[in-house]
């Protein structure tokens, strides 16, 4: 029987091996076309998808009221869980840092492996205090969630992290708010690491409306 998305076979052929065949390329077209933009030891989404989704929320903000918050993750001392415990175990603290990342966020969010033990969280329509909020949630969730080893032992993570939100009528590219994020990022380490530091909210119009105030600090600032 063909599927609703594969059309019958012209010749009227119920056993058409052509169409079998269309059928199945289509299926691995798909399955191929969703892991593209994936990383494939977390399943989180990967760098290049996460550039061109952070410059169209950077479009979309620009065009409306919402803002934009960016979260940027590193894992600490991750060094020395790869030389004390080897890159197999290594990897499976990327796979559960990604997992509480995952746990953390709203399905909108966009997750993102970034680098090695980097990841990157997009916020769509986030205010400043909501993305602190999220980016504490992902820290507390990573330093209380450990990794069992065999034997009972019990691996502790931490990571620091670097926020940052953009409004309308801030000028700026993907890379400069990755930019922003990150220097927040090496203060949280250059600060003791397993902190959370925030970028200072800017507006390039000293003059900020009652409208966007509100959209920015008013009705999502109180939500968990
Ligand atoms: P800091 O607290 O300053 O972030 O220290 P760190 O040790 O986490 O940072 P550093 O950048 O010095 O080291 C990151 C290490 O991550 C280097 C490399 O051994 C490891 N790494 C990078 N990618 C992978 C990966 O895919 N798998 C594993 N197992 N290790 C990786
Ligand atoms: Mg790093
Ligand atoms: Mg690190």
């Amino acid at each position: 029987m063909s599927t609703p998305s594969i059309p019958d076979c012209p010749h009227g052929d119920t056993h058409c091996p052509i169409n079998k065949e269309l059928c199945a390329l289509r299926e691995k077209v798909e399955q191929l076309s969703s892991q593209v933009n994936r990383d494939f030891l977390t399943g989180l989404f990967n760098r290049q998808h996460m550039n061109t989704a952070l410059e169209q929320e950077i479009e979309r903000t620009q065009r409306s009221l919402q803002p934009t918050s960016l979260i940027l993750i590193d894992a600490d001392h991750f060094k020395h869980v790869n030389d004390t415990y080897g890159h197999v175990i290594g990897d499976k603290v990327i796979v559960l840092l990604a997992e509480q990342i995952r746990a953390s966020v709203r399905k909108i969010d966009i997750a993102c492996r970034y680098g090695g033990e980097e990841f990157a969280v997009i916020l769509p329509s986030t205010a400043p205090a909501m993305g602190r909020r999220v980016a504490e949630r992902i820290r507390e969730n990573i330093e209380r969630n450990a990794l069992h080893l065999e034997a009972g032992e019990r691996l502790h993570l931490t990571a620091s992290i670097g926020v940052a939100s953009i409004h309308h009528s801030r000028a700026i590219n993907a890379e400069q708010f990755l930019e922003l994020a990150d220097e927040q990022l090496y203060k949280a380490k250059h600060e003791g690491r397993n902190r959370v530091a925030q970028a200072p909210w800017k507006t390039d119009n000293s003059t900020v409306s009652s409208e966007e105030k509100d959209a920015l600090f008013g009705p999502t600032s109180g939500d968990a």
